[in-house]
């Protein structure tokens, strides 16, 4: 079963890419189609809100089963933003330099210890006769009080994982426990028990 994938953020795309297709999963993205998507709005107050109505609008144009992710940073010192805003905390459209500059801003004078913070991802799936569901992966760590490595995108260069720096580790490892590859091992595993037997 061939899945599309709706999303117009290119380190989305790739992590996606890069984490089904070994997980026998195909998928075909926006360049693949011969009409470009309309962008949508994200009105939800949820992760899982703005994943399904991402997946739901996918999946109506181009009628195959969809895929969507909605992530962000939820930073405790900040009381869990920027959360559902994460991709416009700077201000729309999305700059991730500014959002950066944003969040080192907005932790000044933040000790080490209280800087905890966790990556949410929530990818929703959409089928064509109406069947949906969402899952959820998280992966905790603290905000650098400075940008590190080229790796990755968005927060990647100020996000601490238990594994290092996510602008300095390896593809591989951030996907072995990164937010999007927990949601997307339970989204592979979901489809074979109940979806695709
Ligand atoms: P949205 O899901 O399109 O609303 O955007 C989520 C935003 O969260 C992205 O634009 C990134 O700024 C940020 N984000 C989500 N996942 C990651 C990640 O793995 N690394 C760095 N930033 C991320």
């Amino acid at each position: 079963m061939i899945f599309f994938i709706a999303t117009k953020n290119k380190g989305k795309k790739k992590e996606l890419e890069r984490i089904l297709s070994p997980l026998s999963i195909s998928v075909i993205s926006e360049e693949q189609l011969d009409f470009p998507l309309n962008d949508v709005d994200e009105t939800g107050d949820t992760f899982e809100e703005n994943a399904l109505i991402k997946a739901r609008a996918g999946c109506k144009a181009t009628g195959y089963p969809t895929v969507a992710d909605d992530s962000g940073l939820c930073v405790d010192a900040l009381n869990g933003e920027p959360g559902v805003y994460t991709a416009r905390y700077a201000g729309a459209p999305t700059d991730n330099a500014k959002n950066n500059e944003k969040l080192l801003k907005n932790l000044e004078g933040v000790e080490e210890s209280k800087r905890t913070a966790r990556f949410v991802s929530v990818v929703a799936c959409v089928f064509p006769d109406g069947r949906e569901f969402t899952v959820r992966g998280e992966c905790e760590g603290k905000i650098a009080e400075k940008l590190s490595g080229i790796n990755g995108f968005g927060y990647d260069p100020l996000f601490i994982s238990e594994l290092g720096c996510f602008g300095e580790i390896s593809d591989e490892a951030k996907d072995s426990i990164s937010h999007r590859g927990k949601a997307l091992k339970e989204l592979v595993k979901k489809l074979k028990e109940e979806y695709l037997c």
